[in-house]
């Protein structure tokens, strides 16, 4: 379960390979022998089971291919996956691919679920090519929290499209089960989700504090102001001028 992976095929980079003592790659393509080409090939055949067979026609089984090596096989199940996922289908298993791979077949010992990565009520910034930037330093995937946690973002997703129709944008929940990250200090309880403030008016921001201090399953919105609000759910600090941190009760 290091770095919240569990029975998902593994990245990780020198950061979190020495602070997890794993030793994953960035990424994986044709041609790469690694202990987790063969999850990978699992995963796709778990993932090659459970969708239509008419997106496989075409495409080479992977039936009793459990090798380490990242073969042609490999690459033209993957590509489908891919393609399948809204991802570029360029046959390289890197940090979009294991966010894609965890929403599709993920399993949360715990029983935590992955933040969808769009919905009618937000956007999964993890899963936008400027998250996927963002968070190259370790490539570890922070979009996981309890299901109640995660009907409370599509909740208050919604109720602000519906008052400015635009999307807010989810960034880092927790690590799968709320393995230790180096990228907060708190974010461990399935329960703590940042959301972005980018392209946020000040009538809009304050209407967003609004809708979280509305909602019964937010207990603390942290924020570098209250807008004039007056409520002992919002908590000012300097330090959160770029992101709303929402605790959620359940
Ligand atoms: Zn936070």
């Amino acid at each position: 379960m290091a770095a919240g992976h569990n029975n998902v095929a593994a990245v990780g980079t020198a950061q979190s390979n020495s602070l997890y003592g794993t030793n994953f790659l960035g990424s994986y393509s044709q041609g790469t022998s690694h202990a987790q080409v063969a999850v990978l090939k699992a995963n796709l055949r778990q993932y090659r089971s459970i969708t239509p067979s008419y997106l496989w026609t075409s495409t080479p089984s992977l039936d009793g291919n459990t090798s380490n090596s990242f073969d042609a096989a490999t690459t033209a199940n993957l590509k489908v996956f891919q393609s399948n996922s809204g991802l570029t289908a360029d046959g390289g298993y890197g940090a979009a691919s294991r966010n894609a791979m965890h929403t599709s077949i993920g399993v949360s010992p715990k029983g935590w679920v992955r933040i969808f990565k769009s919905t009618p009520g937000y956007v999964n910034y993890n899963d936008t090519a400027n998250g996927i930037a963002a968070d190259a330093m370790y490539k570890l995937d922070h979009a996981w929290c309890t299901s109640s946690c995660r009907d409370t973002l599509y909740s208050i997703g919604y109720s602000f499209y519906s008052a400015y129709s635009k999307l807010i944008e989810v960034n880092d929940g927790s690590l799968m089960d709320g393995a230790d990250t180096p990228e907060h200090s708190t974010h461990q309880s399935g329960r703590e989700v940042d959301i972005r403030n980018a392209g946020l008016t000040a009538a809009e921001a304050k209407k967003f504090l609004e809708i979280c201090v509305a909602n019964s399953n937010i207990s603390r919105v942290i924020y570098y102001t209250n807008h004039g609000l007056t409520s002992n759910k919002i908590y000012i600090r300097a330090d959160h001028s770029d992101h709303f941190h929402i605790d959620t009760v359940n």
